[in-house]
C-alpha cells in the first residue's frame, strides 16, 4: 500500500448558520468520497457563535477541523451596516485580517492546496495568490441565479431603467427568460446600497480558479452548459449537487415526532406539506387567505406556521428569538383549528422537513422555493406549489414551474396577495388534477436523475473527483 499524502484545503463560510451549513455539507461529501483530503474551516463570526452552529459543528468527521475567527462586534459595524445582511457582509470585510492570519499559520504548518469560500466571502479569494494556492467559490444555490450574477454587470451597463420595468424578459445565457420582477431581490432596486454591494460582489465571482455549485446537470442543463461555454470568459463551473441533509437536526422534538405520527395515519400521497423555509414570513392578511384556501381545498395538509410580519417576508430569518411559544389563535382565522382538526395539522415555526418529505403520505409541497427545500423536494420526488418570497426564490419558482414543469405558481392579486380561491384551486390541481399527475411524473423522473448524478459514475460525483484529483496531483508536485 502506498502512503497517500494528505491534501489540505481551507474553507471559509459566510456569516451565520445558514451560510455555514452548506459549505460544510459540501466538505463532508468531499472528505467522505476522498478521505485523503483534510479540511480546515475558518469561521467569520459576528458577536458570539450561534448555538445551532456549534451543535452542527459537533457532527463533523475528524478530517474536518474548524476555528472560530476573532469575533467582530456588532457595535463596530453599526454606523455603516444598517440591515443584518449588510452587517454580515461587513463582518467578512472586518474578518479579512484574521482570515489572512489563519491561512498564514496554516501554510506554515502544512502545505495548503486550495481555498474554497462561500459566495458571501469572496473577498477572501484575494489571498490565494499570496499563498500560491488554488481558489474556488462555493455557490450553495442554483446555477440559474449564478448565471444572473455573471451576467449582471453587463445587464447593468445595458439597462437604464429598473429591471422590473423592462418590457421584454431578460435573456440570461442558457436560462429560461425572466421577467425583470422575478430576478433576485437585491437587483430589484438599483438605487439602494444592497444593489451596489451585489454588483461589486459578483464582479469578484470571476477571480478564482472555479465555482463549485450545488446543482446538477440534469436539473439545469441550459445554464450549466452556457456557463461552461468556450469564450464565455467564465471560470470553470463544477456542479456537484444535489447536496442535502439526510435528516433534519432537532427533528426529534415533540412537535416533530407528533407530526410524523400523524403522517403515519394518512393515505399515501394525500398530504400537502406547507412551509416557507427557515425564515419565510407572511402578512396577517396572507395567512388568513392561505388558511381558508387550505380548508376549502378539502385536502389534507401539514402546515408549519410562523407569526405574521407586515414589514418583511424574511422577518423570521433574521430574528434571533425562538418562536415555539407562538399563540396560533392570535392570527389563524377563528375556529380554523377546530374545523380542520381532522383535515390537517399545524405546527409552529419548525418541522423535521427531510423526514416529512420522505414520508409516503406526502403528495405535494407548497414551498417558498429556497434552493435547499427545492433540492430536498426533488430528492424525494415531491411536486411543488411554488410560492416565492425573497432572495432569489422567484427565479427558482420560474425554473420549476415554467422550465422543468414540476411545480405550479400562484397568481398574486394587485396587492401582492394570493387569494383563498387561487390557493384552493392550485391545491386541487396539484393533488388531484391531470396536470398534477403529469407534474408528479416529471418530478419522479427528476428524482431519478438526481439520484443518478450522485452515484459512483454520476455526473456530480465525477465532477467532484475531477476537482479532488486535480488537488491531489498538485500535492504530489509539492
Ligand atoms: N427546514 C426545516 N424545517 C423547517 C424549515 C426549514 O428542516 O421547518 C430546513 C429545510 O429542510 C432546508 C432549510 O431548512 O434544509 C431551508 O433552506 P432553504 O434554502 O429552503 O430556505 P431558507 O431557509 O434559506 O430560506
Amino acid at each position: 500500500i502506498s502512503m497517500e499524502k494528505t491534501v489540505n484545503i481551507a474553507v471559509v463560510p459566510g456569516v451565520g448558520y445558514s451560510h455555514l451549513v452548506p459549505i460544510l455539507q459540501f466538505s463532508k461529501l468531499l472528505v467522505h468520497l476522498h478521505p485523503y483530503i483534510h479540511v480546515t474551516c475558518l469561521i467569520p463570526t459576528l458577536g458570539s457563535p450561534q448555538s445551532s452552529s456549534k451543535t452542527f459543528l459537533q457532527t463533523l468527521p475528524s478530517n474536518i477541523k474548524y476555528t472560530f475567527l476573532q469575533p467582530i462586534h456588532p457595535q463596530d459595524l453599526l454606523p455603516q451596516g444598517t440591515t443584518l445582511e449588510a452587517q454580515h457582509q461587513l463582518t467578512i470585510t472586518h474578518s479579512l485580517p484574521f482570515i489572512h492570519q489563519a491561512l498564514k499559520s496554516l501554510t506554515l504548518r502544512t502545505p495548503l492546496v486550495a481555498l474554497v469560500v462561500d459566495c458571501f466571502a469572496v473577498e477572501a479569494l484575494d489571498f490565494a495568490k499570496e499563498f500560491n494556492i488554488l481558489s474556488y467559490m462555493y455557490y450553495p444555490a442554483a446555477a440559474t441565479s449564478l448565471s444572473l450574477s455573471f451576467y449582471l454587470p453587463k445587464l447593468d451597463e445595458e439597462t437604464s431603467c429598473e429591471y422590473r420595468d423592462l418590457p421584454e424578459p431578460i435573456k440570461i445565457p442558457g436560462c429560461i427568460p425572466f421577467h425583470g420582477r422575478d430576478i433576485y431581490a437585491p437587483a430589484q432596486d438599483r438605487s439602494i446600497q444592497a444593489y451596489k454591494l451585489i454588483l461589486q460582489l459578483v464582479k469578484r465571482f470571476r477571480i478564482g480558479d472555479g465555482v463549485i455549485v450545488n446543482s446538477f446537470l440534469e436539473i439545469e442543463k441550459g445554464p450549466i452548459e452556457a456557463l461552461a461555454e468556450e469564450g464565455s470568459d467564465n471560470p470553470p463551473v463544477y456542479p456537484v449537487g444535489p447536496i442535502i441533509q439526510t435528516v433534519t437536526s432537532s427533528g426529534d422534538d415533540a412537535n416533530g415526532l407528533e407530526c410524523l405520527t400523524w403522517l403515519d395515519k394518512q393515505q399515501p400521497c394525500s398530504v400537502l406539506y406547507v412551509s416557507f423555509g427557515s425564515g419565510g414570513t407572511l402578512s396577517q392578511e396572507q395567512i388568513v387567505e392561505l388558511a381558508f384556501g387550505l380548508e376549502s381545498s378539502n385536502h389534507k395538509f401539514l402546515w408549519v406556521v410562523r407569526a405574521p410580519s407586515s414589514s418583511s417576508s424574511s422577518a423570521a430569518y433574521f430574528s434571533t428569538s425562538a418562536q415555539n411559544d407562538v399563540d396560533l389563535s392570535q392570527f389563524l382565522p377563528p375556529g380554523f383549528m377546530e374545523r380542520t382538526k381532522e383535515q390537517g395539522m399545524v405546527i409552529p415555526s419548525w418541522a423535521p422537513q427531510i423526514q416529512i418529505l420522505s414520508h409516503k403520505s406526502i403528495g405535494g409541497f407548497l414551498s417558498h422555493c429556497g434552493w435547499n427545500s427545492i433540492l430536498e423536494s426533488v430528492m424525494h420526488g415531491v411536486p411543488l406549489i411554488t410560492w416565492p418570497l425573497f432572495a432569489e426564490q422567484r427565479m427558482n419558482a420560474v425554473l420549476l414551474s415554467e422550465g422543468l414543469k414540476v411545480g405550479i405558481r400562484p397568481r398574486v392579486n394587485e396587492n401582492g396577495i394570493v387569494e383563498r380561491l387561487e390557493v384552493a384551486e392550485l391545491i386541487k390541481c396539484l393533488m388531484e388534477g391531470e396536470e398534477g399527475g403529469k407534474m408528479c411524473n416529471r418530478m419522479k423522473k427528476l428524482k431519478e436523475n438526481a439520484i443518478n448524478a450522485l452515484k459512483e459514475n454520476g455526473s456530480s460525483t465525477k465532477t467532484l473527483s475531477q476537482l479532488a484529483l486535480k488537488w491531489r496531483n498538485l500535492m504530489q508536485e509539492i
